[in-house]
């Protein structure tokens, strides 16, 4: 079984709907992973906001909007009196259970339960389309098979045991309709995977499943070789590899969730791109295999920040990296870059939940600077991760750029370096030239 996964431009209008609908055709049973319309979870965290804060005025005016537009969808979507009446009233059914939510104890539990809303209406609308169109289709809500745990990670066993009865049920339909990023939480409540969990959701549904490959479609032809955003002439890269994909989308690549790569890995099951505006575009295909010695892209992550300590106790010392390590334990903390020398060592972090805390306790151990607005640009490539000559090439093309740190070696995959995020630009252009031609 194929999983089909398309985010929220390739489910934005009644239009890129119907246009999904052709890409998938009725024939094979297949499963359909879909995002929110774009825009949607957007609306409805700032929706939330005002929740929380009690804007009553402002959080109607979302829920006027989102009346709006689903009313909008549903009326180039649907044109039987039938199913554009089961329509209008479920999406006044959601509107309603929005703005139920409302009140002095406004909480998490309720803000979960507005987040879920908008892959549940995506998903019933494009059903009703699918429906309207006489397919054999069916909608298996993701609340009754996907779940996480204590820590919030996918059980990918619970999720397997749950997903395949239904699948069992549902064995005479072809088309599964089901929501990405949603699931339930150890206590029941309803939960989300993160922000761009849809793509998460799709490999673990494809993990549980054991499915033949994965599709991911969205709005752009596959992963390309730098960030298209901001550099020219960039190109889809045809193959990936799982490792490669994974450093990638962790390193930038915003077409992929990071997560999303772990599963399919695990399962051995190849992850292809596709764009849902160009279906003949060959895309990327992600598998295990790879080719050797290759740059297959470049790609950054803003919001870094480095931290450089220094201590004359390090000269000679044993177990002085260890008690930086635990200090990062403690505050629950990940490293992304690490360099040392003799008597500094410097590592960068992206995330400043804690970092105050972190400054605190590491004063402890030395002097202790920290640079923040800082980037990470990652040269990744099988192989190309321990290459000398890709080295080379990767330093004429940095000449004259400040380069903070360079990590090489520590992975055959990829060589990272730390650049002013102001610089960022600059770097990925010019390395784009040094590397690519
Ligand atoms: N709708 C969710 C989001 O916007 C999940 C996703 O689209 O992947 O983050
Ligand atoms: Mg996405």
């Amino acid at each position: 079984m194929i999983i089909y996964k398309f985010g929220g431009t390739s489910v934005g209008n009644a239009d890129r709907m119907k246009q999904v609908a052709n890409i998938i055709g009725d024939e094979k049973q297949k499963i359909i992973v879909l995002s929110a319309v774009g825009g949607t979870t957007n609306k409805l965290v700032r929706l939330t906001g005002f929740f929380y804060t009690q804007k009553h005025d402002e959080a109607l005016e979302i829920i006027n909007l989102l009346h709006d537009e689903y009313y909008g969808i549903i009326d180039n979507l649907l044109s039987t009196d039938n199913y554009r009446a089961q329509a209008t009233l479920f999406i006044d059914g959601i509107l309603e259970l929005l703005l139920a939510q409302e009140g002095a104890e406004f909480n998490e539990k309720n803000e979960k339960i507005i987040l879920a809303q908008g892959e549940i209406m995506s998903t019933t609308l494009f059903h009703f389309y699918l429906l309207e169109t006489g397919a054999n289709a069916t909608l298996i809500s993701a609340l009754e098979y996907m779940r996480i745990d204590e820590d919030g990670e996918p059980d990918i066993e619970k999720i397997g045991n749950l997903l395949n009865p239904l699948l069992e049920q549902a064995s005479d339909k072809h088309l599964i309709v089901t929501q990405g990023y949603i699931c339930r939480n150890v206590q029941g409540e309803i939960d989300n995977l993160k922000r761009g969990g849809s793509d998460y959701s799709a490999t673990l549904v494809g993990q549980a499943i054991k499915a033949e490959e994965v599709q991911i479609w969205t709005d752009i032809d596959g992963m390309h070789n730098n960030d298209p955003r901001v550099v020219e002439n960039t190109y889809p890269v045809d193959y990936l590899s799982f490792d490669e994909a994974a450093e990638l989308a962790y390193f930038g690549a915003k077409i992929l969730h990071p997560a999303s790569v772990l599963p399919a890995r695990e399962a051995g099951i190849p992850v292809r791109l596709k764009n849902t505006f160009d279906p003949a575009a060959f895309g990327t295909l992600i598998s295990a295999s790879s080719e050797p010695d290759k740059v297959k892209a470049i790609a950054a992550k803003d919001g870094i920040i480095a931290i450089n300590i220094i201590s004359g106790r390090m000269l000679l010392a044993f177990g002085f990296l260890r008690r930086v390590f635990e200090v990062f334990e403690k505050h629950r903390t990940s490293i992304d870059m690490i360099t040392t020398s003799e008597v500094a060592v410097t590592l960068t972090i992206d995330h400043t939940n804690h970092l105050k805390e972190l400054i605190d306790e590491l004063n402890t151990l030395g002097t202790v600077m920290v640079e923040d607005n800082m980037s990470i640009v990652a040269v990744v490539g099988n192989g190309a991760g321990g290459s000398s000559k890709v080295l080379s090439k990767i330093t004429a093309g940095l000449n004259g750029y400040a380069v903070r740190m360079v990590s090489f070696g520590g992975s055959q995959n990829n060589i990272s370096l730390l650049v002013p995020t102001a610089d960022k630009i600059a770097v990925l252009k010019s390395l784009n030239n040094h590397i690519f031609d």
